[in-house]
């Protein structure tokens, strides 16, 4: 039997204020690896915003060697996982329910993107076997909530 992939849909874009990203940030090459994620520039400190309703189901902190640094996923209740990382601080807690929109951290470059501008490295994933991951591209989405303001003064294409 096969099931039916969950469609992404993003009800609040996931950072607050200015931001900026690239319309090929997710097939962008990290390492040698697709990105499979997208990465959304804003300032230093700037709300991280969850982008739909599901639990939190882990929370990572920034210590030494790790490449997520502060992050936060979440689930939601048709299945698609979002990761967001490289947070500067991350106001979340395991079990919790929360809202999309909810504030779930602040913009920075903690763990491996210490050399990088600050930023939230946001991904969306599905699980389909232990420990597989199948990436959903979100830039669609993003595009659709992206304020106009900020689309025309940068120029997206
Ligand atoms: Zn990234």
């Amino acid at each position: 039997m096969t099931k039916k992939r969950p469609k992404l849909e993003i009800k609040c874009f996931p950072v607050d204020g200015n931001y900026w990203f690239s319309k090929n940030s997710f097939f962008e090459k990290r390492h040698g690896l697709q990105h499979n994620a997208i990465d959304i520039f804003s300032i230093r400190g700037n709300m991280y915003l969850y982008p739909f309703d599901g639990e939190i189901v882990r929370v990572t902190y920034e210590e030494s060697g790790s490449k997520a640094g502060n992050s936060v996923t979440i689930k939601s209740e048709n299945g698609i996982y979002s990761f967001a990382s490289h947070l500067d601080e991350v106001y979340a807690v395991e079990g919790r329910q929360v809202k999309a929109g909810n504030m779930g951290g602040k913009v920075g470059n903690s763990g491996n993107a210490e050399k990088t501008k600050p930023h939230v490295h946001q991904s969306f994933y599905t699980i389909y076997a232990k420990n597989k991951h199948s990436f959903l591209n979100p830039t669609k989405e993003l595009l659709r909530l992206a304020d106009p303001k900020l689309k025309s003064k940068i120029g997206w294409s």
